[in-house]
């Protein structure tokens, strides 16, 4: 267990999860801690961004561009659902 999954974070397998799942399939725990932990945030970005000792190559089926579009769509995902959460509160 390391110092941020001591902290109640994601841990890095959950991250990837998330980063696969679709919009939607995602747990409302792993959201609502999504949603209130900026360290989560940017591991999950940290996790769609392309590492530079990679050789340059992209993967065969998914571009960078899409990468970005499908973490932006899970960020939406995460902000629809904190405001559902908001209004459920009410
Ligand atoms: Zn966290």
């Amino acid at each position: 267990m390391d110092s941020a999954t001591a902290r109640g974070c994601l841990e890095p397998r959950e991250i990837e999860q998330v980063g696969r799942a679709a919009p939607g399939q995602l747990s409302p725990e792993l959201v609502g801690h999504l949603a209130s932990c900026s360290t989560c945030q940017k591991r999950l970005l940290a996790l769609d961004a392309p590492e530079p000792a990679k050789r340059g190559k992209p993967d065969g089926d998914t571009s960078p561009g899409q990468r970005l579009l499908r973490v932006l769509l899970v960020l939406a995902a995460i902000i629809a659902a904190l405001l559902t959460m908001l209004r459920l509160a009410r």
